[in-house]
């Protein structure tokens, strides 16, 4: 572990900080989304083939993340405490990047979140990209129309689906610019740009820390890495910055 009290700090977070939500993502293993095949859902061929389909998946995707049983765990509360931390002590800046399209980070209190993948709970319009919010159960039809248009166009899921570019690059690669410490946490090394982030750290000089259940296709990228649940592994990790 580095032994100078890092400033700021960029974690990225992935599936693996949700999935102790209860909140299933797309597996690159299988290939598979809730039992969907990830052409048909998550990329802008299957929207356009078949609009419908792909509303009605993210409406159940939607409908799960707001259950009242799905809340925050204890590494989504853990990094809302670090970065409130850092802010009233003055100490630094720490930056959530999540691969991420739930709002767990927000509800447990991180303000400093950028959601690289999008976000479930919004939706934008496919001519002007404008964004609206789209926080109910409520499910969208494609009959739903955007605000800003006359005619009013179609409201699409506001997701980065494969072969789209994901948000924030320049913020993100600027943060990593500025940062001490690059820390991944529950995400597989599989998925790109993201899993580059770990290399674009290395070549910055910063020591660069991994949190997973086992080791992942980039842990040999990584100067630390610590293995087991998240809920368990990152409060740990954050009350030894905290009172060190
Ligand atoms: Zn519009």
């Amino acid at each position: 572990m580095q032994t100078r009290q890092p400033k700021n700090i960029v974690i990225l977070t992935g599936a693996g900080v949700s999935a102790d939500s209860g909140i299933a993502t797309f597996r690159a293993s299988d290939g598979l989304w809730e039992n969907h095949n990830i052409e048909e859902v998550a990329t802008p061929e299957g929207y356009a083939r078949n609009p419908e389909l792909v509303q009605r998946f993210y409406n159940e995707r939607r409908a799960q993340l707001l259950d009242p049983t799905i809340k925050p765990n204890p590494a989504h509360t853990a990094l809302a405490e670090l970065e409130a931390h850092y802010q009233s002590n003055g100490m630094g800046n720490v930056t959530v990047v999540t691969q991420n399209i739930d709002d767990l980070h927000e509800r447990a209190g991180s303000k400093n979140v950028l959601h690289m993948h999008g976000e479930l709970l919004k939706l934008r319009c496919v001519k002007t990209e404008q964004v609206v919010d789209w926080r109910s159960v409520e499910p969208v039809i494609s009959s739903d129309g955007c605000q800003c248009c006359s005619p009013a166009q179609a409201l699409r899921p506001h997701i980065v689906w494969f072969g789209e570019m994901p948000f924030y690059l320049d913020e993100i690669h600027y943060k990593l610019s500025q940062a001490d410490l690059f820390v991944a946490i529950g995400t597989s090394g599989n998925v790109y740009p993201a899993a580059g982030f770990v290399a674009n750290a290395r070549n910055l000089g910063l020591p660069t820390l991994e949190f997973n259940l086992e080791a992942s296709n980039n842990a040999s990228l990584f100067s630390d890495s610590i293995y087991g649940r998240a809920l368990e592994t990152v409060p740990q990790w954050v009350r030894s910055l905290i009172h060190r």
